[in-house]
């Protein structure tokens, strides 16, 4: 029996039904008069919960019995015969995500400052947000129900936080009891049942590295192909996480953690034909090192996670290269520059000269440093508003790129709340937010 230790973040939650935000028109929602604010409650006779229940209730069936509270508080039954694949035109309230009861020693959440915004105090730990987005859960909350859901609507892969299979270490990252810390029965009922699991261990030195890493690779290897990979990620200290139990991650404990875990993956590919656990980026730049040839990430399983990420840019940079170099294109008037965080700046300088030397361009990229966070974060993805103001005297050229990122995914605001509308101001020159994908072709798209 699972406990439920999960209580819901808003009132919302509790309202049955899920909400309807937008309707189509000439939809099949507009034909039946359905309206933002109705609620549809039950499908053939089984409730809604949220999208992914009306999606999952309504997949496949062409006759559909769908009860519906209207906005104005009148019950509606209507029944429908629809070709299979004819959409609905229907768009839905977001998911409001369960919370975890874990008390984690390196939770993000600690190392927030207090003025950030309140969306970075969403201790989310839910099964659905981990099918859509690749949200990692712990699954030490998770309630029969929930299970019974991944399994029934197939909601896989699943992203799961191990940190360590040893159950005193995890209890003890997880701030939580050995009995809720054991999750080898949720994970076998799961890889039973067919659904994918990729883990994920945030390395904390001196707690979860070494032998106890070691175990924790093995033991997730004999789930595989099940447990299809590991994603090793380091801890992240901010100014405001400063638990004395916890060590920063220096560049010796990263090039022990490489030379370790690159034997363990050479003997894994032998035997399971993958790399299986694979290092975070941080890792390996921290370390000075050059991230693994593109091979070493067969199909980039954990790229949500940031893994691979910089031997994918790499990659396409240089196809970039040589794309530019067969079509001899002159990009010598191109001039701006690039900001992206610390971690990453010497990679992007480096690209950045060669592209400079053989096509003219005039290019220049700025490190910016997080003064928001402190601590060791250097990764561009949380650099803020703030942080790129005190880096605008390192601008030259006519125009800006920053890390598309570092604003939240549905509304131009940054991390500290300031608008990019509020930074484009401050700017003498034009900024452009892109991510790496588009950092490639907008730079591609220059040179023409
Ligand atoms: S599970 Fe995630 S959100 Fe919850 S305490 Fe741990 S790190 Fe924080």
């Amino acid at each position: 029996m699972y406990e439920f230790a999960v209580t819901p973040a808003v009132t919302q939650i509790r309202r049955r039904g899920v909400s309807i935000t937008e309707v189509a028109a000439g939809s099949i929602g507009a034909e039946l008069d359905l309206e933002a604010g109705d609620r549809i409650i039950r499908i053939n006779g089984r409730l809604v919960r949220d999208y992914l229940d009306f999606r999952f209730q309504a997949a496949g069936e062409t006759e559909l019995v769908i009860e519906v509270r209207k906005a104005s508080g009148e019950d509606w039954e209507l029944n429908i015969e629809r070709d299979e694949s004819e959409d609905f035109g229907i768009s839905f309230e977001q998911i409001v995500p369960r919370q975890c009861a874990n008390e984690c020693l390196f939770c993000f959440c600690k190392g927030n400052p207090e003025t950030a915004r309140p969306s970075l105090f969403v201790r989310d730990e839910d099964v659905r947000l981990s099918f859509l987005y690749g949200n990692y859960t712990t699954l030490t909350s998770i309630t029969e129900d929930e299970m019974r859901r991944v399994i029934e609507q197939r909601l896989s892969p699943q992203y799961v936080s191990v940190h360590a299979t040893d159950l005193d270490v995890r209890a003890y990252l997880l701030g939580i009891d050995k009995e809720r810390a054991d999750i080898s029965g949720k994970m076998q009922q799961m890889l039973d049942s067919g659904i994918e699991i990729h883990a994920q261990v945030v390395l904390c030195p001196g707690i979860n590295d070494r032998e106890i890493l070691r175990r924790t690779i093995y033991d997730l290897a004999r789930m595989h192909p099940g447990v299809s990979s590991v994603a090793i990620v380091p801890l992240g200290l901010t100014r405001y996480l400063n638990d004395p139990r916890l060590t920063p991650v220096t560049a010796d404990f990263c090039r022990d953690a490489i030379k370790m875990v690159s034997a363990i993956q050479k003997d894994l590919r032998g035997k399971l034909g993958t790399t299986f656990a694979f290092l975070g980026d941080e890792i390996y730049l921290k370390a000075g090192r050059m991230v693994p040839s593109r091979k070493h990430y067969g199909d980039y399983p954990q790229i949500e996670d940031g893994i691979g990420m910089v031997r994918s840019f790499t990659n396409q940079f240089q196809s970039l290269m040589r794309r530019l170099a067969r079509s001899q294109a002159s990009a010598a008037r191109r001039s701006g520059t690039i900001m992206t965080g610390e971690l990453f700046a010497p990679v992007l300088e480096q690209l950045i000269a060669r592209m400079n030397r053989r096509f003219g361009t005039r290019l220049n990229v700025v490190a910016v440093k997080n003064e928001y966070f402190g601590g060791d974060v250097s990764v561009a993805g949380l650099l803020t508003g703030g942080d790129f103001l005190s880096a605008r005297d390192q601008v030259s050229g006519d125009f800006v790129i920053i890390p598309k990122v570092t604003l939240k995914s549905d509304e131009p605001v940054m991390l500290d709340g300031m608008r990019f509308e509020e930074l484009r101001e401050k700017f003498d020159v034009p900024i452009h937010a892109c991510d790496y994908q588009d950092l490639v072709s907008t730079i591609e798209g220059m040179a023409n």
